[in-house]
């Protein structure tokens, strides 16, 4: 985790620098007056968000018990420590312990094949793998606190362990898949700490249920603990409704293998850091103008209520005294430039 954290605050510095320079306007909160009633501020509360990106996840596991048997550039095998090793043969050897737990039987022990008990020495097995994650979510926006939910499926790609300690005797070893699937279903909480007319930055927390994908991971020999994902969103406002954001995050997960027949249940921890890039549309709380002569580009109101502009679009910005639509003069446009009398 330690060598997580300093690439990922570099990250925070960097993004947050970058976006102090962009961001011109003062902290200043936006109070808008809805008269269309109460029902429409509630569901101008809502916002829907998408986003995409990409992860590193770092395995570790510890092994602590069992024997191991490491074959000469072959397999890496526990085994019970109580069995009494005698000629030349193993009575039984568990493999796959990362994900789905199988034996083997009669196992052969060649001369230059390496036999360590763990319970005397621990040994730690690490490998770290990249993920691709797709991700959308509901969440409603109180002041500047957000409340949600969500639901991730995430491609992830597997990890070559390798030990800690006895490097000459022990060899990595890889997986027997290459990719599998993880989903997970959450809780969303966030709260605001910057906010100007086209910037926010909000510091937010995941908290949930994951699992990775029944056909390389044996669900009847793990069990899943809740993870914990902490991020920082750089959210840049493209108009009243619609902003992209970047987050860094770190993420802190863990399961646990049990191995059948040896017993032995194995902690797989599995932090990761991500850096996702994504939209967030909020439902609009206006209705759009409904007169089919009116052009106008604002907020506006006809009779006691206000309505979005028709000629606007919701993901244009808004410059909320007189719209955005046509920011340059028509007469300077184009063809236009070169003639006297462009109207
Ligand atoms: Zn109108």
């Amino acid at each position: 985790m330690q060598k997580l954290l300093k690439p990922f605050f570099i990250c925070i510095v960097l993004a947050f620098g970058t976006f102090i320079a962009t961001a011109q306007q003062p902290m200043e909160k936006k109070k808008q007056k809805n008269p269309n009633g109460a029902f429409s501020k509630f569901i101008g509360g809502f916002s829907l968000h998408a986003s995409t990106g990409f992860g590193m996840t770092f395995f570790s596991h510890e092994i602590q018990g069992p024997g191991i048997l490491q074959q000469k550039d072959g397999n890496v095998y526990l085994f019970d420590n109580f069995y009494v090793i005698g000629g030349d043969s193993l009575n039984t050897g568990y493999t796959g312990w990362t994900n789905n737990a199988q034996s083997s039987s009669n196992i052969p022990i060649g001369d230059e094949d390496f036999l360590l008990g763990t319970d005397t020495l621990a040994i730690k097995y690490k490998g770290a793998g990249g993920s691709i994650p797709f991700s959308v979510a509901v969440s409603y926006t109180f002041d500047r606190y957000r409340f949600g939910g969500g639901v991730t499926y995430e491609q992830s790609f597997a990890a070559k362990y390798y030990p800690n300690a006895l490097t000459n005797d022990l060899q990595p070893f890889k997986t027997d898949f290459v990719t599998s699937s993880i989903t997970r279903y959450y809780g969303y909480v966030g709260g605001e700490v910057f906010r100007s007319i086209r910037h926010t930055i909000a510091i937010d927390a995941m908290i949930g249920t994951f699992k990775y994908g029944k056909k390389k991971f044996n669900p009847d020999q793990i069990k899943y603990k809740l993870f914990v994902n902490i991020g920082v969103s750089f959210e840049r406002s493209l108009s009243e409704y619609f902003k992209v954001f970047v987050r860094p995050s770190l993420e802190i997960k863990r399961y646990e293998l049990t191995i059948p027949g040896l017993n032995y249940a194995l902690t797989h921890s599995a932090p990761a850091m991500y850096f996702s890039i994504g939209a967030i549309i909020r439902i609009p709380d206006l209705n759009k103008c409904p007169v089919s002569q009116c052009h106008s580009q604002i907020n506006h109101r006809h009779g006691g209520n206000v309505y979005r502009s028709k000629m606007h679009p919701f993901w244009k910005w808004q410059n909320p005294n007189y719209g955005q639509n046509y920011p340059q003069l028509i007469k300077y446009k184009g063809k236009n430039k070169k003639k006297k009398n462009p109207y």
